[in-house]
């Protein structure tokens, strides 16, 4: 199994992720913009066990909004990590702290929030896909 190192922007907090992402596409929901203060969220989703914490695990710091996204940054840079959606049995980390990851996306999630349409022939789902609890509806580009 392959395992991929990732670390936050200032290198306190490092981790690892081991085997296959089981989704990796892009976010364009109003959290994630809101959070990121960036226009997508280039996301890959692992299982818990898949993710383990190599260095700075006491520097991690949690916020969650809502029930269902635990969002994660270190507390020296603020540079963002992942963030755990317990419900979904799920961890997002973020395709940018992975630069060995070969990004693959398979889909846009969320794109009814979309304030950047991307042209690039991927489904486009309304909100989530129904195998994730969403309506399973595909927008247009
Ligand atoms: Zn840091
Ligand atoms: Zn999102």
């Amino acid at each position: 199994m392959s395992t991929l190192s990732g670390r936050c922007f200032c290198g306190e907090v490092q981790f690892e992720v081991t085997g296959a992402p089981a989704a990796m596409g892009y976010c364009h929901c109003e959290s994630c913009r809101h959070w990121s203060a960036g226009p997508v969220n280039a996301f890959t989703l692992w299982k818990p066990e898949s993710l383990k914490i190599t260095r700075g695990a006491s520097s991690i710091g949690t916020y969650n909004k809502t029930p269902i996204s635990y969002r994660k940054w270190c507390t020296h840079c603020g540079g963002h990590l992942f963030t755990e959606h317990p419900t979904m049995g799920l961890v997002d980390v973020y395709a940018a702290t992975l630069p060995q990851l070969k990004f693959e996306p398979a889909l846009h999630v969320n794109y009814q929030e979309s304030v950047l349409r991307i042209n690039d022939g991927k489904p486009k789902m309304k909100d989530m896909p129904q195998e994730m609890g969403g309506s399973g509806v595909v927008l247009a580009e």
